[in-house]
């Protein structure tokens, strides 16, 4: 870990390499343990320096975007957790063709902003997803009806050590619900290219003025979270069967199903990251004695107890 610290030295400031980083400041559900190392490149040069070093060191490495779909367990990360933000924040707008470039630490909510300024529309579904594009990419994120794969014409990506540039049509980057060819490779979003639709600015503010409004209606905003917790079932909906299985606001320790949304586990304040577990456990558990139906979990889980 030395030797590793000392060559990213070489390239990166060193406020930006944090040996013992708390996750819990990192991560939207303000809770979980602390990353042996937390690299924060600031351009492209050094978040491709920082892979190629990273790999050759042997050390186990984590991607994070804006940390809004990912929860570290109390024991921490052993290795080394690269926060893709802020590098990469470029944006560029092709009106003519409704085409737009972002990079993949821009937030979805600056790139639906910039879309509809530039009288594109297409990203309102986006706007209230607080996470990168470089995450929404990866999972195909997706709210009312729309996902990340009906706006992405391709994916430009970097090889996990670093070392390999290249990019993937939206047909190759087999997309399906929660999930891309990313999940199996590992590698690493630069930028999308989106196909976009010209229309009026008000009515894409409009629209995504609406959704938002809907979302801060519906969803425990005020709490952190990750947004909901699980995914959805085949054929059911996971806060209805939450919801139905009797265990709206169940709480364990600081961890709780949100009384607003049963699909959204809540941090009511100090919940570590083994009361939000355990309280998955309690809910997976008594939806499959219920309803005989498996909850799998749409938030990524990392780290030690
Ligand atoms: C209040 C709230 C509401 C939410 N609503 C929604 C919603 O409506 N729809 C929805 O789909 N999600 C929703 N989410 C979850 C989350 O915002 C999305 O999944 C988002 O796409 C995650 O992006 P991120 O940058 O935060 O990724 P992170 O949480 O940092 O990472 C998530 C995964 O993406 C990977 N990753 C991150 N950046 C990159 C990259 N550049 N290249 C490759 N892999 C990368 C990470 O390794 C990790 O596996 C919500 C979350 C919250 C807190």
């Amino acid at each position: 870990m030395e030797t590793l610290i000392n060559t990213l030295k070489q390239e990166i400031d060193e406020e930006f390499i944090v040996q013992n980083a708390d996750m819990a400041e990192h991560t939207s559900f303000k809770a979980g343990g602390k990353a042996d190392l937390l690299v924060i490149p600031q351009d492209y040069e050094q978040l491709k320096f920082t892979l190629q070093k990273v790999a050759d060191s042997g050390l186990e490495y984590y991607i994070l975007g804006n940390g809004s779909n990912i929860l570290v367990k109390d024991g921490g990360f052993r290795g080394v957790i690269i926060k893709t933000l802020p590098a990469l924040q470029g944006i560029s707008v092709d009106y003519e063709d409704a085409e737009m470039i972002v990079q993949s630490g821009v937030l979805l909510s600056v790139a639906a902003r910039t879309a509809a300024q530039n009288m594109l529309a297409g990203m309102e579904f986006a706007s209230g997803i607080p996470g990168s594009v470089g995450g929404a990419a990866y999972m195909n994120a997706g709210a009312y009806g729309g996902e990340m794969k009906d706006i992405i014409t391709a994916v430009r990506l970097i090889s996990r050590d670093g070392q390999k540039e290249y990019t993937l049509t939206c047909d190759e980057m087999k997309y399906g619900y929660r999930h891309s060819v990313l999940y199996k490779t590992g590698d690493i979003v630069v930028s999308i290219m989106l196909q976009l639709k010209q229309d009026n600015p008000h009515e894409i503010f409009d629209r995504m003025t609406e959704l938002n409004n809907k979302r801060n209606d519906k969803q425990p905003v005020e709490y952190p979270s990750a947004g909901s917790f699980f995914k959805r079932p085949e054929g059911y909906f996971a806060g209805k069967l939450i919801e139905d299985a009797g265990l709206r606001g169940l709480t364990y320790g600081g961890a709780q199903v949100s009384e607003k949304h049963c699909g959204f586990i809540i941090n009511t304040g100090n919940a570590t990251a083994q009361d939000i577990v355990t309280l998955m456990h309690l809910v997976q558990a008594s939806v499959k004695e219920q309803f005989d139906v498996d909850l799998e979990p749409e938030v990524r889980i990392i780290g030690e107890d």
